[in-house]
Protein backbone atom coordinates (compact mmCIF):
# COMPACT_ATOMS: atom_id res chain seq x y z
CA UNK A 1 0.00 0.00 0.00
CA UNK A 2 1.36 3.49 -0.82
CA UNK A 3 1.11 5.46 2.13
CA UNK A 4 2.26 9.60 0.91
CA UNK A 5 4.93 11.17 0.49
CA UNK A 6 8.27 10.13 -0.98
CA UNK A 7 6.29 6.77 -1.23
CA UNK A 8 3.50 8.23 -3.94
CA UNK A 9 6.19 10.52 -5.09
CA UNK A 10 8.07 6.79 -5.91
CA UNK A 11 4.87 5.44 -7.34
CA UNK A 12 4.95 8.08 -9.56
CA UNK A 13 7.88 7.49 -11.05
CA UNK A 14 8.22 3.69 -11.40
CA UNK A 15 5.43 1.05 -13.35
CA UNK A 16 3.47 -0.75 -10.48
CA UNK A 17 4.65 -3.56 -11.81
CA UNK A 18 8.35 -2.68 -10.59
CA UNK A 19 7.68 -1.51 -7.36
CA UNK A 20 6.13 -3.13 -4.34
CA UNK A 21 5.00 -2.14 -0.72
CA UNK A 22 3.48 -5.50 -0.01
CA UNK A 23 5.24 -6.98 3.11
CA UNK A 24 5.93 -10.66 1.70
CA UNK A 25 7.78 -9.04 -1.28
CA UNK A 26 9.29 -6.71 1.45
CA UNK A 27 10.61 -9.69 3.31
CA UNK A 28 11.99 -11.72 1.09
CA UNK A 29 13.35 -9.25 -1.08
CA UNK A 30 15.08 -7.61 2.12
CA UNK A 31 17.31 -10.55 3.15
CA UNK A 32 20.43 -12.77 1.85
CA UNK A 33 21.91 -15.49 3.03
CA UNK A 34 22.98 -14.24 6.87
CA UNK A 35 21.26 -17.10 8.04
CA UNK A 36 24.57 -19.28 7.72
CA UNK A 37 25.18 -16.71 10.69
CA UNK A 38 23.46 -17.68 13.79
CA UNK A 39 24.28 -14.32 15.05
CA UNK A 40 23.86 -12.17 12.25
CA UNK A 41 20.08 -14.76 11.84
CA UNK A 42 19.63 -13.50 15.33
CA UNK A 43 20.61 -9.72 14.73
CA UNK A 44 19.13 -8.72 10.70
CA UNK A 45 16.30 -11.36 10.54
CA UNK A 46 14.06 -8.23 11.50
CA UNK A 47 15.36 -5.95 9.23
CA UNK A 48 12.88 -5.14 6.45
CA UNK A 49 12.64 -2.31 3.67
CA UNK A 50 9.93 -0.01 2.88
CA UNK A 51 9.27 -1.01 -0.31
CA UNK A 52 11.74 -3.03 -3.63
CA UNK A 53 12.21 -1.93 -6.99
CA UNK A 54 13.34 -3.54 -9.97
CA UNK A 55 14.42 -0.61 -12.39
CA UNK A 56 14.31 -2.52 -16.09
CA UNK A 57 16.90 0.43 -17.45
CA UNK A 58 18.77 3.05 -16.45
CA UNK A 59 16.17 5.60 -16.75
CA UNK A 60 14.00 3.99 -14.44
CA UNK A 61 17.10 3.77 -12.11
CA UNK A 62 17.66 7.39 -12.05
CA UNK A 63 13.92 8.09 -11.28
CA UNK A 64 13.88 6.16 -8.65
CA UNK A 65 17.14 7.93 -7.29
CA UNK A 66 16.10 10.81 -7.68
CA UNK A 67 13.08 10.54 -5.37
CA UNK A 68 15.42 8.94 -2.64
CA UNK A 69 17.76 11.56 -3.25
CA UNK A 70 15.58 14.52 -2.83
CA UNK A 71 13.54 13.04 0.32
CA UNK A 72 17.06 11.70 1.95
CA UNK A 73 15.40 7.89 1.74
CA UNK A 74 18.05 4.96 2.33
CA UNK A 75 18.68 2.97 -0.60
CA UNK A 76 20.11 -0.83 -0.23
CA UNK A 77 21.00 -2.00 -3.42
CA UNK A 78 20.68 -5.67 -4.20
CA UNK A 79 21.93 -8.32 -6.79
CA UNK A 80 20.80 -11.85 -6.58
CA UNK A 81 20.99 -11.81 -2.52
CA UNK A 82 23.10 -14.55 -1.83
CA UNK A 83 25.85 -12.81 0.12
CA UNK A 84 26.81 -14.52 3.10
CA UNK A 85 27.29 -11.56 5.82
CA UNK A 86 23.85 -9.47 5.31
CA UNK A 87 25.22 -7.00 2.78
CA UNK A 88 22.31 -6.68 1.17
CA UNK A 89 20.05 -6.22 4.06
CA UNK A 90 18.80 -3.07 4.78
CA UNK A 91 19.37 -1.58 8.10
CA UNK A 92 17.21 1.66 7.87
CA UNK A 93 14.18 0.54 5.93
CA UNK A 94 13.94 2.65 2.87
CA UNK A 95 14.05 1.35 -0.76
CA UNK A 96 15.60 -1.78 -1.55
CA UNK A 97 16.81 -1.25 -5.59
CA UNK A 98 17.07 -4.98 -7.00
CA UNK A 99 19.50 -4.91 -10.18
CA UNK A 100 18.05 -8.38 -11.51
CA UNK A 101 16.48 -6.58 -14.48
CA UNK A 102 19.56 -4.69 -15.51
CA UNK A 103 21.33 -7.50 -16.80
CA UNK A 104 22.46 -7.15 -20.48
CA UNK A 105 25.64 -8.72 -21.86
CA UNK A 106 27.05 -5.93 -23.92
CA UNK A 107 29.78 -7.34 -25.77
CA UNK A 108 32.44 -9.90 -25.72
CA UNK A 109 35.58 -8.25 -27.55
CA UNK A 110 38.91 -10.09 -27.09
CA UNK A 111 39.63 -11.49 -23.44
CA UNK A 112 36.90 -8.79 -22.36
CA UNK A 113 33.18 -9.29 -21.19
CA UNK A 114 30.67 -6.53 -21.12
CA UNK A 115 27.72 -6.66 -18.99
CA UNK A 116 25.68 -4.68 -17.11
CA UNK A 117 25.95 -5.09 -13.43
CA UNK A 118 22.37 -7.29 -12.41
CA UNK A 119 23.77 -9.87 -15.15
CA UNK A 120 24.06 -13.58 -13.20
CA UNK A 121 27.62 -14.91 -13.41
CA UNK A 122 26.42 -18.33 -15.10
CA UNK A 123 24.72 -16.62 -18.26
CA UNK A 124 27.99 -14.49 -18.55
CA UNK A 125 29.78 -18.09 -18.24
CA UNK A 126 27.75 -19.53 -20.51
CA UNK A 127 27.88 -16.70 -23.10
CA UNK A 128 31.70 -16.74 -22.85
CA UNK A 129 32.27 -20.12 -23.41
CA UNK A 130 30.31 -20.07 -26.90
CA UNK A 131 32.75 -18.35 -28.37
CA UNK A 132 35.49 -20.44 -26.79
CA UNK A 133 36.68 -18.23 -24.13
CA UNK A 134 35.47 -18.60 -19.93
CA UNK A 135 35.23 -16.34 -16.81
CA UNK A 136 38.71 -16.13 -15.23
CA UNK A 137 36.81 -16.61 -11.53
CA UNK A 138 33.24 -17.16 -10.27
CA UNK A 139 32.01 -17.86 -6.53
CA UNK A 140 30.33 -21.18 -6.36
CA UNK A 141 26.48 -19.41 -6.44
CA UNK A 142 27.44 -18.00 -10.00
CA UNK A 143 24.42 -19.32 -11.60
CA UNK A 144 22.25 -16.98 -9.28
CA UNK A 145 25.01 -14.34 -7.82
CA UNK A 146 25.01 -11.20 -10.41
CA UNK A 147 28.93 -9.49 -11.41
CA UNK A 148 27.78 -6.49 -9.50
CA UNK A 149 26.91 -8.55 -6.49
CA UNK A 150 30.42 -11.10 -6.63
CA UNK A 151 32.39 -8.07 -6.90
CA UNK A 152 31.01 -5.22 -4.64
CA UNK A 153 30.44 -8.09 -1.90
CA UNK A 154 32.21 -11.60 -3.18
CA UNK A 155 36.12 -12.67 -3.23
CA UNK A 156 36.74 -15.35 -5.08
CA UNK A 157 35.66 -19.08 -6.37
CA UNK A 158 35.90 -21.25 -8.90
CA UNK A 159 39.62 -20.36 -10.65
CA UNK A 160 40.89 -18.13 -7.93
CA UNK A 161 43.34 -21.17 -7.71
CA UNK A 162 45.11 -19.81 -11.14
CA UNK A 163 43.61 -16.51 -11.29
CA UNK A 164 43.39 -14.96 -7.69
CA UNK A 165 40.81 -13.15 -6.12
CA UNK A 166 38.08 -10.16 -7.16
CA UNK A 167 41.18 -7.81 -6.50
CA UNK A 168 43.58 -9.74 -8.56
CA UNK A 169 42.64 -7.62 -11.92
CA UNK A 170 39.74 -9.50 -13.60
CA UNK A 171 37.74 -5.97 -13.41
CA UNK A 172 38.71 -4.07 -16.44
CA UNK A 173 36.59 -1.12 -15.70
CA UNK A 174 33.73 -0.23 -14.07
CA UNK A 175 30.84 2.13 -14.25
CA UNK A 176 29.54 3.83 -11.25
CA UNK A 177 26.78 5.96 -10.97
CA UNK A 178 26.84 8.75 -7.46
CA UNK A 179 24.25 9.16 -5.15
CA UNK A 180 23.52 12.94 -5.61
CA UNK A 181 20.56 15.58 -6.59
CA UNK A 182 22.76 15.56 -10.17
CA UNK A 183 24.20 12.19 -10.34
CA UNK A 184 27.71 11.75 -12.00
CA UNK A 185 28.28 9.00 -14.01
CA UNK A 186 32.34 7.51 -12.86
CA UNK A 187 34.35 5.49 -14.85
CA UNK A 188 36.98 3.90 -13.71
CA UNK A 189 39.44 1.58 -14.74
CA UNK A 190 43.39 -0.21 -13.86
CA UNK A 191 44.14 0.50 -10.23
CA UNK A 192 41.18 2.94 -9.58
CA UNK A 193 38.74 0.24 -9.34
CA UNK A 194 40.32 -1.59 -5.96
CA UNK A 195 38.45 0.97 -3.26
CA UNK A 196 35.24 0.12 -5.18
CA UNK A 197 35.88 -3.55 -4.91
CA UNK A 198 34.00 -5.76 -1.99
CA UNK A 199 32.90 -2.28 -0.89
CA UNK A 200 28.89 -3.51 0.31
CA UNK A 201 28.22 -0.98 -2.73
CA UNK A 202 28.63 1.89 -0.26
CA UNK A 203 30.25 4.21 -2.72
CA UNK A 204 27.86 4.46 -6.13
CA UNK A 205 25.49 1.95 -7.73
CA UNK A 206 27.50 -0.25 -10.14
CA UNK A 207 25.67 -0.26 -13.45
CA UNK A 208 28.15 -1.99 -16.06
CA UNK A 209 31.33 -3.41 -15.62
CA UNK A 210 34.45 -5.04 -17.98
CA UNK A 211 35.40 -8.49 -16.71
CA UNK A 212 38.50 -10.35 -17.98
CA UNK A 213 38.06 -13.40 -19.72
CA UNK A 214 40.68 -16.03 -20.18
CA UNK A 215 40.54 -18.85 -22.93
CA UNK A 216 38.22 -21.92 -22.64
CA UNK A 217 38.88 -25.41 -21.22
CA UNK A 218 37.33 -28.78 -21.26
CA UNK A 219 36.86 -29.09 -17.20
CA UNK A 220 36.74 -33.00 -15.75
CA UNK A 221 35.46 -32.81 -12.43
CA UNK A 222 36.86 -35.41 -9.60
CA UNK A 223 36.78 -36.21 -6.41
CA UNK A 224 39.71 -38.28 -4.86
CA UNK A 225 40.00 -39.60 -1.29
CA UNK A 226 42.33 -40.43 1.07
CA UNK A 227 43.28 -42.09 4.65
CA UNK A 228 43.30 -38.90 6.71
CA UNK A 229 43.30 -35.19 6.34
CA UNK A 230 46.60 -34.39 5.85
CA UNK A 231 47.42 -36.46 3.01
CA UNK A 232 44.32 -35.01 1.33
CA UNK A 233 46.03 -31.47 1.75
CA UNK A 234 49.27 -32.66 0.94
CA UNK A 235 48.24 -33.94 -2.42
CA UNK A 236 46.16 -30.53 -3.10
CA UNK A 237 49.32 -28.34 -2.09
CA UNK A 238 51.30 -30.64 -4.67
CA UNK A 239 48.70 -30.20 -7.59
CA UNK A 240 48.41 -25.99 -6.90
CA UNK A 241 52.62 -26.15 -7.16
CA UNK A 242 52.22 -28.13 -10.67
CA UNK A 243 52.27 -26.54 -13.42
CA UNK A 244 52.14 -29.42 -16.07
CA UNK A 245 48.14 -29.83 -14.66
CA UNK A 246 45.33 -27.01 -15.74
CA UNK A 247 42.96 -26.31 -12.67
CA UNK A 248 39.99 -24.63 -12.05
CA UNK A 249 38.87 -25.87 -8.17
CA UNK A 250 41.19 -27.65 -5.18
CA UNK A 251 38.71 -28.27 -2.19
CA UNK A 252 39.86 -29.95 0.77
CA UNK A 253 37.95 -31.13 3.28
CA UNK A 254 38.13 -33.97 6.52
CA UNK A 255 36.28 -36.79 6.52
CA UNK A 256 33.20 -36.09 8.40
CA UNK A 257 32.30 -33.22 5.93
CA UNK A 258 32.06 -35.89 2.94
CA UNK A 259 28.73 -37.25 4.87
CA UNK A 260 27.12 -33.92 3.86
CA UNK A 261 27.66 -34.47 0.76
CA UNK A 262 24.31 -36.54 -0.46
CA UNK A 263 24.32 -36.02 -3.93
CA UNK A 264 28.09 -36.76 -4.59
CA UNK A 265 27.72 -40.46 -2.67
CA UNK A 266 31.36 -40.69 -1.44
CA UNK A 267 32.65 -42.87 1.14
CA UNK A 268 32.13 -41.32 4.93
CA UNK A 269 35.13 -42.37 6.37
CA UNK A 270 37.96 -40.51 4.08
CA UNK A 271 38.88 -37.22 3.53
CA UNK A 272 38.69 -35.87 -0.40
CA UNK A 273 39.91 -33.31 -2.70
CA UNK A 274 37.20 -32.12 -4.77
CA UNK A 275 38.79 -30.78 -8.10
CA UNK A 276 38.42 -29.66 -11.67
CA UNK A 277 41.20 -30.68 -13.74
CA UNK A 278 41.80 -29.55 -17.61
CA UNK A 279 40.67 -33.09 -20.00
CA UNK A 280 43.70 -33.42 -21.55
CA UNK A 281 45.91 -33.11 -17.98
CA UNK A 282 43.56 -36.38 -16.69
CA UNK A 283 46.22 -38.80 -16.70
CA UNK A 284 49.23 -36.72 -15.55
CA UNK A 285 46.63 -35.90 -12.67
CA UNK A 286 46.21 -40.01 -12.30
CA UNK A 287 50.11 -40.39 -11.85
CA UNK A 288 50.05 -37.44 -9.07
CA UNK A 289 47.10 -39.41 -7.19
CA UNK A 290 48.38 -43.09 -7.13
CA UNK A 291 51.61 -41.17 -5.95
CA UNK A 292 50.01 -39.42 -2.94
CA UNK A 293 47.63 -43.05 -2.02
CA UNK A 294 44.55 -41.53 -3.44
CA UNK A 295 41.33 -43.14 -4.71
CA UNK A 296 39.13 -41.81 -7.67
CA UNK A 297 36.11 -42.03 -5.88
CA UNK A 298 34.09 -39.78 -8.33
CA UNK A 299 34.92 -38.41 -12.09
CA UNK A 300 32.57 -36.70 -14.27
CA UNK A 301 33.37 -36.00 -18.05
CA UNK A 302 33.67 -32.82 -19.14
CA UNK A 303 30.35 -33.49 -21.21
CA UNK A 304 28.79 -32.79 -17.94
CA UNK A 305 30.52 -29.65 -16.61
CA UNK A 306 27.71 -27.21 -15.64
CA UNK A 307 24.75 -29.64 -16.52
CA UNK A 308 23.03 -30.69 -13.28
CA UNK A 309 25.07 -30.55 -9.61
CA UNK A 310 28.58 -30.66 -9.98
CA UNK A 311 31.46 -30.52 -7.54
CA UNK A 312 32.28 -27.17 -7.41
CA UNK A 313 28.54 -27.16 -6.12
CA UNK A 314 29.90 -28.49 -2.31
CA UNK A 315 32.99 -26.03 -2.53
CA UNK A 316 33.61 -22.76 -0.61
CA UNK A 317 30.48 -21.93 1.28
CA UNK A 318 28.41 -24.65 -0.65
CA UNK A 319 30.27 -26.71 1.81
CA UNK A 320 28.25 -24.79 4.71
CA UNK A 321 25.39 -25.27 2.60
CA UNK A 322 25.36 -28.77 2.29
CA UNK A 323 26.06 -29.06 6.34
CA UNK A 324 23.27 -26.87 7.31
CA UNK A 325 20.78 -29.36 5.16
CA UNK A 326 21.85 -32.20 7.51
CA UNK A 327 22.08 -29.70 10.56
CA UNK A 328 21.05 -26.05 10.72
CA UNK A 329 23.36 -25.59 13.83
CA UNK A 330 26.47 -25.75 11.59
CA UNK A 331 28.01 -22.29 10.61
CA UNK A 332 31.23 -21.53 9.44
CA UNK A 333 34.30 -19.53 9.92
CA UNK A 334 36.86 -17.65 6.93
CA UNK A 335 40.43 -17.93 7.97
CA UNK A 336 43.54 -17.98 6.17
CA UNK A 337 46.28 -20.47 7.37
CA UNK A 338 50.11 -19.55 7.36
CA UNK A 339 51.69 -20.80 3.97
CA UNK A 340 53.70 -22.30 5.99
CA UNK A 341 52.67 -23.06 9.62
CA UNK A 342 49.24 -24.22 8.26
CA UNK A 343 49.91 -28.10 9.50
CA UNK A 344 50.53 -26.57 13.08
CA UNK A 345 48.01 -24.23 12.82
CA UNK A 346 45.43 -27.08 11.92
CA UNK A 347 46.76 -29.31 14.33
CA UNK A 348 46.16 -26.95 17.24
CA UNK A 349 43.18 -25.38 16.08
CA UNK A 350 41.66 -28.82 16.16
CA UNK A 351 43.15 -29.91 19.56
CA UNK A 352 41.38 -26.88 21.23
CA UNK A 353 37.93 -26.82 19.04
CA UNK A 354 37.27 -30.47 18.45
CA UNK A 355 33.96 -29.35 17.23
CA UNK A 356 36.04 -27.53 14.17
CA UNK A 357 36.19 -29.40 10.46
CA UNK A 358 38.68 -28.30 8.58
CA UNK A 359 37.53 -27.33 4.41
CA UNK A 360 40.64 -25.52 2.76
CA UNK A 361 39.97 -23.84 -0.81
CA UNK A 362 43.36 -23.70 -2.00
CA UNK A 363 44.23 -20.14 -4.05
CA UNK A 364 46.23 -17.45 -4.85
CA UNK A 365 46.12 -13.69 -3.91
CA UNK A 366 48.50 -11.71 -5.72
CA UNK A 367 49.85 -14.74 -7.58
CA UNK A 368 50.92 -16.55 -4.47
CA UNK A 369 49.47 -19.51 -2.61
CA UNK A 370 47.05 -18.79 -0.57
CA UNK A 371 45.61 -21.81 2.15
CA UNK A 372 42.14 -20.49 2.85
CA UNK A 373 40.02 -22.11 5.18
CA UNK A 374 36.24 -21.90 5.84
CA UNK A 375 36.53 -24.38 9.18
CA UNK A 376 32.65 -25.48 9.93
CA UNK A 377 31.53 -25.98 13.33
CA UNK A 378 28.45 -26.74 15.26
CA UNK A 379 27.59 -23.29 16.54
CA UNK A 380 27.05 -23.45 20.86
CA UNK A 381 27.30 -19.83 22.02
CA UNK A 382 28.49 -16.30 20.72
CA UNK A 383 31.18 -16.88 23.20
CA UNK A 384 32.76 -19.91 22.16
CA UNK A 385 32.53 -18.10 18.60
CA UNK A 386 34.42 -15.15 19.19
CA UNK A 387 36.68 -18.03 21.80
CA UNK A 388 37.62 -19.62 18.35
CA UNK A 389 38.13 -16.01 16.40
CA UNK A 390 40.57 -15.36 19.26
CA UNK A 391 42.28 -18.39 19.39
CA UNK A 392 42.98 -18.41 15.07
CA UNK A 393 43.86 -15.15 15.66
CA UNK A 394 46.56 -16.14 18.65
CA UNK A 395 48.09 -18.18 16.56
CA UNK A 396 48.55 -16.42 13.25
CA UNK A 397 45.46 -17.20 11.88
CA UNK A 398 43.70 -14.58 10.05
CA UNK A 399 40.30 -14.34 10.10
CA UNK A 400 37.48 -12.37 8.45
CA UNK A 401 34.35 -12.85 10.87
CA UNK A 402 31.39 -13.10 9.05
CA UNK A 403 29.37 -13.41 11.72
CA UNK A 404 29.29 -9.34 11.23
CA UNK A 405 27.51 -7.06 8.82
CA UNK A 406 30.21 -4.53 9.43
CA UNK A 407 32.60 -4.00 6.23
CA UNK A 408 35.34 -2.84 8.39
CA UNK A 409 35.49 -5.57 11.13
CA UNK A 410 33.97 -8.58 8.40
CA UNK A 411 34.90 -7.69 5.07
CA UNK A 412 38.60 -7.81 3.31
CA UNK A 413 38.92 -4.31 1.76
CA UNK A 414 42.08 -3.21 1.86
CA UNK A 415 40.90 0.26 0.77
CA UNK A 416 38.87 1.24 3.88
CA UNK A 417 40.83 4.67 3.88
CA UNK A 418 40.25 5.16 0.37
CA UNK A 419 36.52 4.06 0.63
CA UNK A 420 35.85 6.40 3.33
CA UNK A 421 36.56 9.32 0.92
CA UNK A 422 34.79 7.78 -1.98
CA UNK A 423 31.88 7.51 0.14
CA UNK A 424 31.51 11.37 0.99
CA UNK A 425 32.33 12.00 -2.37
CA UNK A 426 29.66 9.98 -4.05
CA UNK A 427 27.11 9.63 -1.70
CA UNK A 428 27.18 13.01 0.54
CA UNK A 429 23.95 12.42 2.46
CA UNK A 430 24.79 8.80 3.46
CA UNK A 431 22.20 7.19 1.82
CA UNK A 432 23.47 4.14 0.54
CA UNK A 433 23.31 0.91 2.33
CA UNK A 434 22.92 2.66 5.71
CA UNK A 435 25.19 1.03 8.68
CA UNK A 436 27.63 -1.18 6.78
CA UNK A 437 30.37 1.27 6.94
CA UNK A 438 29.71 3.43 10.05
CA UNK A 439 33.08 4.79 10.59
CA UNK A 440 32.98 6.93 7.24
CA UNK A 441 29.83 9.13 8.14
CA UNK A 442 30.19 12.41 10.09
CA UNK A 443 27.62 13.46 12.12
CA UNK A 444 26.32 15.59 9.40
CA UNK A 445 26.00 12.71 6.77
CA UNK A 446 24.17 9.48 9.58
CA UNK A 447 21.04 9.08 8.33
C1 LIG B 1 26.05 -21.34 -0.74
C2 LIG B 1 26.88 -20.10 -0.95
C3 LIG B 1 28.12 -20.20 -1.57
C4 LIG B 1 28.90 -19.06 -1.78
N1 LIG B 1 30.12 -19.18 -2.41
C5 LIG B 1 30.87 -18.07 -2.62
C6 LIG B 1 32.10 -18.16 -3.31
O1 LIG B 1 32.48 -19.20 -3.84
N2 LIG B 1 32.84 -17.03 -3.42
C7 LIG B 1 32.40 -15.82 -2.95
O2 LIG B 1 33.11 -14.82 -3.11
N3 LIG B 1 31.20 -15.72 -2.34
C8 LIG B 1 30.43 -16.80 -2.18
N4 LIG B 1 29.21 -16.68 -1.58
C9 LIG B 1 28.69 -15.34 -1.29
C10 LIG B 1 27.89 -14.77 -2.51
O3 LIG B 1 27.13 -15.77 -3.12
C11 LIG B 1 28.78 -14.18 -3.60
O4 LIG B 1 29.69 -13.26 -3.08
C12 LIG B 1 27.97 -13.55 -4.73
O5 LIG B 1 28.84 -13.21 -5.76
C13 LIG B 1 27.15 -12.34 -4.34
O6 LIG B 1 26.45 -11.90 -5.49
P1 LIG B 1 24.94 -11.41 -5.38
O7 LIG B 1 24.51 -10.93 -6.73
O8 LIG B 1 24.07 -12.44 -4.77
O9 LIG B 1 25.14 -10.17 -4.41
P2 LIG B 1 24.19 -9.63 -3.26
O10 LIG B 1 24.18 -10.57 -2.11
O11 LIG B 1 22.88 -9.24 -3.80
O12 LIG B 1 24.99 -8.30 -2.88
C14 LIG B 1 26.27 -8.35 -2.33
C15 LIG B 1 26.70 -6.92 -1.98
O13 LIG B 1 26.91 -6.21 -3.19
C16 LIG B 1 26.11 -5.02 -3.24
N5 LIG B 1 25.69 -4.87 -4.63
C17 LIG B 1 25.03 -5.75 -5.41
N6 LIG B 1 24.89 -5.26 -6.65
C18 LIG B 1 25.46 -4.04 -6.65
C19 LIG B 1 25.61 -3.01 -7.62
N7 LIG B 1 25.18 -3.16 -8.88
N8 LIG B 1 26.23 -1.86 -7.27
C20 LIG B 1 26.69 -1.69 -6.01
N9 LIG B 1 26.58 -2.62 -5.04
C21 LIG B 1 25.97 -3.78 -5.36
C22 LIG B 1 24.96 -5.28 -2.27
O14 LIG B 1 24.47 -4.07 -1.74
C23 LIG B 1 25.66 -6.12 -1.22
O15 LIG B 1 26.30 -5.27 -0.31
C24 LIG B 1 28.43 -17.80 -1.35
C25 LIG B 1 27.18 -17.71 -0.74
C26 LIG B 1 26.41 -18.84 -0.54
C27 LIG B 1 25.06 -18.69 0.09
Amino acid sequence: MVKGGWQSMLAGAIASDRLSFELPARRKFSRDFFHFSPVLSRELGHEVADCIVWPTNEEELDDVLSVAVSCRVPITVRGGGTGNYGQAVPLAGGIVVDMSQLNQLLEVQGDTISVQAGAKMGRMEAAARELGKELRIYPSTFQTATIGGFISGGSGGIGSIEWGTVWDGIVRSMTIKTIEEKPRIIRVAGEHVQPYIHNYGVSGIVTELAIALTEKHEWMQWAITFDAYNEALDFGLGLADNQGIKKRLISIHEAEIARYFTTLKLPHDKAVALLEIAQEDGAELLRWVEECGGTVSLRIPSSRYHLGTGVSDHAWNHTTLWARKMDSNMTYLQTRFSPTDYWTQMAALKAAFPECLLHVELMRSKGKLVVSGLPLLRYTTDDRLQMMIDFCQSIGVSVANPHTWRLEFGGRSPELVRLGQLKRQNDPYGLLNPLKLEYSLGPEQAV
